[in-house]
């Protein structure tokens, strides 16, 4: 059976994973919103990354079945020695690879891999091996093999210079003394994959470094509904098994031990005696915060690999909706939206100072998601906001009550973030599909539309956000009124 890069590197996390991803993909989780993100930003960049080397001939089939004409018709243009070919494919000893872009130059070839993050990790330097290991494989004498990356240096003036914002760093050195072992490695998988029966392997840390495993409902079902100790998210992966290896397997032994500091000791025998904590006088201070001339706020953004604004470096957070709804106004509603034309973060900074003027206090379920927004927007305006005490004083964040334990509730043993809690606390009406349903959905809607030049089609996306927006709002609201009723 033939391997490909990405089931190599899910081999290399997991033999199980492998193997169940090339022979049982039914028991596969859904794809999470998350995970398709990553995959549309990786083949963006790419196309920019492109631009170093322009006009190659694009080889990229138009899907992986359609693998054998590409290998035709790559081994036909490194015949004619094409100088520049992106996405060119190989395959040695049953592994498949497509290699970003190839180069022709003074009679050697030179290989390319793009990666969309701005360092070089272990992960990619096993995937660079494994696409030299091929090349060599196949008679292509590589000159060099190095990756491209992004630059964390970079900040756009004017338009966008891929020169500036990409790294390019050889890694011929490393990807050599890693021949031995991606070969022993291949000779593994390929006798793991002709075996009848899925390998047998534990759930451990490795099921989620260096990724997220696409098989955790499969391996982690038997934990599901039980009282074991791995059941208990907020501890975090690495401490779950730490105590797993210490001895304590179950909530019940947990809650014995000492060990644990004290909110997280709390939060363990509420689980353990399925009663909820309240910490009545500080819960209802800090819900008193919650006033009349108070406003809901809720901004989506994204870190964006692409600097889509001046000034902006890679990965800095791009917002791009922001909606307010005052307290006891529940219908009246301000909504300020990223336009292309505006080309900087400032009427998002301007908008926030208005705010900040109208009302006394600004409440979002995470402050400190929106202030980290801020820290990451490379303007002097932001920084100004932020050293501005009359609008960081005002901003109340209501993750603040079950990350502080003013409320710990007996139902919740995942995180605290925004869907979760809801979720676990019943509050959330499930069954509605919208046509936005997360983040990253509502992210895609913005950059499929935001320089569209139809403005009935600009309004369309514009109301979808604003109508996300509202709806998270309104959680927020019946999260608070959930709260409110414990005091
Ligand atoms: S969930 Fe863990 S044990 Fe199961 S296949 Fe994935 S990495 Fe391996």
């Amino acid at each position: 059976m033939s391997l490909s890069k990405t089931s190599f590197i899910k081999g290399l996390q997991c033999h199980k994973y492998v193997y169940l991803y090339k022979h049982h993909s039914k028991f596969r989780d859904w794809l999470s919103p998350e995970k398709l993100s990553k995959f549309k930003r990786g083949t963006d960049i790419g196309y920019y990354a492109q631009q170093f080397f322009p006009g190659g001939i694009d080889l990229k089939p138009k899907s992986h079945y359609h693998y054998k004409k590409a290998l035709e018709l790559t081994a036909f243009h490194v015949e004619q020695k094409t100088p520049v070919i992106y996405e060119a494919s190989f395959m040695y000893n049953d592994v498949l690879i497509f290699l970003d872009i190839l180069t022709y130059k003074d009679g050697h070839w030179y290989a390319y891999e793009v990666k969309s993050s701005l360092e070089i990790s272990e992960t990619y330097l096993n995937d660079a091996a494994l696409q030299y290991y091929v090349l060599s494989g196949t008679g292509i004498p590589v000159r060099d093999m190095s990756l491209i990356y992004m630059n964390e240096k970079y900040t756009r003036k004017g338009e966008v210079d891929v020169f500036g914002l990409f790294s390019i760093q050889s890694v011929l050195d490393d990807v050599l003394s890693r021949q031995q072992m991606i070969s022993s490695e291949v000779i593994k998988q390929k006798e793991i994959l002709a075996n009848e029966s899925i390998p047998e392997r534990e759930v451990g840390v490795h099921c989620y470094t260096p990724y997220d495993c696409d098989f955790l409902g499969y391996c982690w079902k038997k934990y599901r509904h039980t009282n074991s100790i791995l059941n208990v998210e907020f501890l975090g992966i690495e401490k779950r098994f730490d105590l797993l290896e210490k001895g304590f397997e179950t909530i019940e032994q947990l809650n014995k031990n000492a060990e644990l500091d004290g909110i997280v000791s709390l939060r363990i025998q509420c689980l353990f005696d399925k009663k909820d904590y309240i910490d009545k006088p500080v819960l209802e201070a800090y819900l008193n915060k919650v006033g009349v001339k108070s406003c809901y706020i809720d901004v989506l953004g994204f870190k964006s690999a692409f600097p889509l604004v001046e000034n902006a470096s890679p990965y800095n957070f791009f917002p791009f909706s922001v909606t307010v709804v005052p307290v006891n106004e529940i219908n009246n509603t301000t909504h300020y939206y990223y336009t292309h034309v505006a080309g900087t973060h400032v009427p998002f900074i301007e908008f926030l100072n208005q705010i900040a003027l109208q009302y006394d206090s600004i409440i979002t379920y995470d402050k400190l998601f929106l202030l980290n927004a801020l820290r990451n927007i490379n303007h002097n305006e932001a920084s100004v906001l932020l050293n501005n005490k009359s609008f960081t004083d005002k901003l109340i964040g209501i993750k603040e009550v079950f990350n502080d334990g003013l409320f710990i509730s007996s139902k919740i043993n995942g995180t605290f973030d925004f869907e979760n809690v809801l979720t676990e606390l019943n509050l959330k009406n499930t069954f509605k599909k919208k046509d936005i349903n997360n983040i990253y959905e509502a992210t895609a809607v913005f950059m499929d539309n935001y320089a569209v030049d139809n403005k009935q089609i600009m309004q369309d996306a514009m109301q979808s956000l604003l109508s996300y927006s509202s709806d998270n709002i309104r959680y927020l609201d019946r999260l608070i009124s959930f709260l409110k009723k414990k005091i």
